[in-house]
C-alpha cells in the first residue's frame, strides 16, 4: 500500500520560483483593480479603440462594465 497520492499532484518540473518571480516583478503601478469587482481587467477609457466617452469616468472594467474615476491600486493578494 502506498503511503499518499499527494506528492504526485505537483508535477516535479512545477516552478515554483519562476511563478514567484513573474508575479513580482508586475510593477505596482500595472496592477489597477475594479473598486466594484476588483478585476485588474481595467483599462483606461481614452485608450480604448471603441471610444468610450460618454462617462465622466476615465477608467473601465472588462470583468464586470463598471466605470469609475480611479481604479483601486495593487496591493491586494488573493
Ligand atoms: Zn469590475
Amino acid at each position: 500500500m502506498t503511503k499518499s497520492g499527494a506528492e504526485s499532484l505537483v508535477p516535479e518540473d512545477f516552478d515554483f520560483e519562476a511563478i514567484h518571480k513573474a508575479r513580482s516583478t508586475t510593477p505596482l503601478d500595472e496592477r489597477r483593480r475594479c473598486p466594484e469587482c476588483r478585476s485588474t481587467r481595467v483599462y483606461q477609457i481614452s485608450d480604448d479603440p471603441r471610444g468610450w466617452t460618454d462617462a465622466d469616468s476615465d477608467f473601465g472594467c472588462e470583468n464586470c462594465q463598471a466605470h469609475f474615476d480611479e481604479p483601486i491600486r495593487g496591493g491586494f493578494d488573493e
